[in-house]
């Protein structure tokens, strides 16, 4: 029997608010242990949880940026479960009145058709504190940090519309996408600012029956999230053609052996109504001005950009995706450059050498008028693309003058054809084997032969002139 699997995805996210959810505390969970704490967060008995209300402004704008309809009223409820990470006993959340409900993303599903995923709802709650387990040397012990502990959460539970490990990635990455673009959300599942649980169930193909399901917990990426619901969907085929049941339960992946294995079931009790906490009542005037403060998104920023700047649907996708540098974009086009070539520099080497440096731009010394006048450089042939992916390094962290980083570093292209010929003459006197090879008919030889040339010239050849005048020469 052929089987379709039904994916949907409950994903935490968590707010960067500069306090916790109900009192003032700092939301900086990575402090020195127990720093950022008080009797709210503690959770001491006799005291008074106030909303936080940039978490609530934070959390409403998120939840605009997902096509969510914010609900005129919103309550919590008190989630009851015993665990040392919650000793008070009951975590707050909204189970009965969600902040927002029936959003959506769109994303490019594997057959390349855009494919609208639905979100069920959002809710607002507080993330419990951390737990860290010394496991060594003496009597296994667990610690408390209760740094985290009523750190500001939204919660958003997607509709079961995904049907393979790219769509539920997609959907990771165009939430992830929407939610840094509004600045109230980091979004990294490596660093566990976004925390993904995946329940996924088969059924047989054209059915339309929800079947039992399965969770499963702990990827710290979204490429682990795609294996694991892969792992998932093979091994319940497996079962299902074996004869047994699926039975409901949570399981956790292992990115080293990359498999899935049962994780013992956590008590989960009621949810109550809290007395403690004031509902949330938003009313349209309010909400206007949030939804005022929501900038331009990017599909739409995409698709705009697709328009004004003749960038193909990859390009534009790939400089509209973070807010940063999809402005950043604009203001070196704004320096008479062509797009297209902007865009490339922009998805490709600069992204990548930010990424490695875990910065975004606005924390490098890079504006857009140096980047501007490095890429005119390279269209004026002074400096060729190699020696300029050099040049983009140092001015992320330097001020000096572009000429004289360029002068210094010794990156001014060589397009004098007396040094070129030179270079060439010396490049086939010793590869003597190699010049014969392509005589004899094997034109991959002078892809060989340029690489060497270039080598030699420490990369600052003019690699259009060498490429000719080495062609030349060997012909
Ligand atoms: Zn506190």
């Amino acid at each position: 029997m052929k089987y379709e699997a039904v994916i949907g995805l409950e994903i935490h996210v968590q707010l960067n608010a500069a306090t916790k959810l109900f009192c003032d505390c700092p939301n900086r969970p990575g402090d020195e242990p127990n720093r950022n704490i008080c009797p709210v967060c503690l959770w001491l008995p006799g005291v008074f949880p106030q909303l936080s209300r940039e978490a609530l402004e934070k959390g409403v704008l998120a939840c605009l940026a997902l096509n969510c309809v914010i609900q005129p009223e919103s309550a919590f409820d008190q989630k009851v479960y015993y665990y040392p990470d919650l000793p008070k006993g009951y975590q707050l959340s909204q189970h009965h009145k969600p902040l927002a409900r029936n959003g959506w993303v769109d994303i490019v599903a594997a057959d390349g058709q855009v494919k609208r995923l639905r979100i069920h709802h959002v809710h607002l709650e507080e993330d419990v504190a951390k737990l860290l387990h010394e496991t060594e040397g003496r009597t296994p012990i667990s610690l408390v940090d209760f740094n985290r502990a009523g750190t500001p959460l939204i919660e958003i539970v997607s509709e079961p519309d995904m049907r393979d490990p790219h769509d539920a990635m997609e959907y990771i990455k165009a939430l992830r996408d929407q939610l840094r673009y509004t600045g109230s959300a980091e979004c990294s599942l490596e660093q566990g600012t976004l925390r993904v649980d995946a329940n996924v169930s088969l059924r047989p193909l054209g059915s339309k029956a929800l079947n039992t399901k399965v969770e499963i917990k702990n990827m710290n990426a979204i490429r682990n999230v795609g294996d694991a619901i892969a792992y998932e969907i093979t091994r319940q085929t497996e079962c299902l053609e074996k004869g047994e049941p699926i039975v409901m339960h949570t399981r956790l992946w292992d990115p080293e052996k990359k498999v899935t294995t049962p994780m013992r079931a956590k008590f989960e009790g009621p949810c109550v109504p809290d007395p403690s906490v004031a509902r949330i009542v938003i009313d349209d005037a309010w909400l206007e001005a949030v939804r005022q403060r929501l900038p331009e998104m990017p599909a739409h920023k995409a698709a705009r950009f697709m328009d004004a700047y003749a960038l193909t649907a990859e390009e534009a996708a790939a400089v509209s995706a973070e807010r940063d540098l999809s402005e950043f974009f604009e203001a070196v086009v704004a320096h008479a450059l062509p797009p297209r070539k902007v865009a490339g520099w922009i998805a490709g080497q600069l992204f990548s050498a930010l990424k490695e440096r875990n910065r975004s731009v606005g924390e490098t010394r890079l504006t857009a008028a140096r980047f501007a006048e490095l890429l005119n450089l390279v269209e004026r042939e002074v400096i060729n693309t190699q020696a300029a992916r050099e040049v983009l390094i140092r001015l992320l962290d330097s001020d000096a003058p572009l000429e004289e980083i360029v002068e210094k570093g010794g990156f001014r292209q060589i397009s004098d054809t007396t040094d070129l010929e030179a270079l060439v003459q010396r490049v086939l006197a010793d590869h003597p084997a190699d010049v014969q090879d392509f005589r004899n008919g094997n034109p991959k030889v002078l892809g060989f032969l340029m690489g060497q040339a270039m080598k030699t010239s420490q990369g600052k050849a003019n690699p259009k002139l060498l490429k000719e005048m080495l062609a030349k020469r060997l012909g």
